[in-house]
């Protein structure tokens, strides 16, 4: 398993094993063991040992934008009604945060230049490439290499559970078209694999396979340690991703 699971004063959630060799990157996904809108802030500071109110998390609309995070001098509070998905910075002590209920989350890593980022992609992200555009803004703004930059998808719904109709097949399959085994046929139904779409993704982008780690935990399979949209018929629970970069990174 790439992903590990962890308890801690009755909160269950979830790292990377990759990640966690990184002495100076802090990052978390949440269950829905422990958490709730009320608390979050408050206990993913103390997870990661940064401030409440360098969390920032976007208005996500399903689209492809990414925010950067490049002073101290911003409102958080402020920021955090910004629309965007996607959210990046090379500043130790800022939370980074996007909000899951069987959407895509992926992390990202430059392990030379200290970046960091992470991104929310349902089928909408994916379908646009958020991927794509994250590496993009770490290689323009940060001069990121391909090459030193990990990837991290996390849990969501999996090709197990993902099921959609003929309209998104065809609308994936024209718009990657050399993508291969990213939908399942089962009996007579059809399922997406969001986290293989995101792989390949990556890959195109130049990210070394070794360095793409994929969960493949499904949410919707294991509904007892996380809020499925899909599974549950519709659910106000989220699961959060938080990444920050230690201080003196
Ligand atoms: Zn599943």
């Amino acid at each position: 398993m790439e992903i590990i699971e962890k308890t801690k004063n009755g909160l269950i959630y979830y790292q990377f094993k990759r990640f966690n060799q990184l002495n100076w990157v802090e990052h978390i996904f949440t269950s829905r063991i422990g958490w709730n809108n009320e608390n979050i802030s408050e206990k993913l500071s103390k997870c990661l040992d940064m401030p409440k109110s360098n969390r920032i998390s976007l208005r996500q609309v399903h689209g492809t934008d990414v925010v950067l995070i490049d002073s101290y001098d911003e409102d958080f509070n402020k920021l955090s009604k910004l629309e965007g998905d996607g959210l990046i910075t090379d500043l130790p002590n800022i939370i980074l945060s996007t909000n899951h209920a069987d959407c895509v989350p992926i992390y990202f890593v430059d392990l030379n230049k200290k970046v960091i980022g992470v991104a929310h992609g349902g089928w909408r992200g994916t379908y646009g490439n958020m991927t794509r555009n994250m590496i993009d803004k770490m290689k323009g703004v940060y001069n990121s290499n391909a090459k030193d930059i990990l990837v991290g998808i996390g849990p969501s719904i999996g090709p197990c559970c993902y099921e959609v109709g003929m309209d998104l097949v065809e609308m994936f399959k024209n718009r990657y078209p050399n993508f291969s085994n990213i939908f399942v046929e089962k009996d007579d139904k059809v399922l997406l694999d969001l986290w293989r779409i995101n792989y390949l993704q990556a890959r195109d982008m130049g990210i070394e396979v070794q360095n793409i780690i994929v969960s493949e935990v499904c949410t919707s399979c294991n509904v007892d340690k996380f809020h499925s949209y899909r599974k549950e018929g519709g659910t106000k629970g989220r699961m959060v991703t938080a990444i920050g970069l230690r201080s003196g990174a």
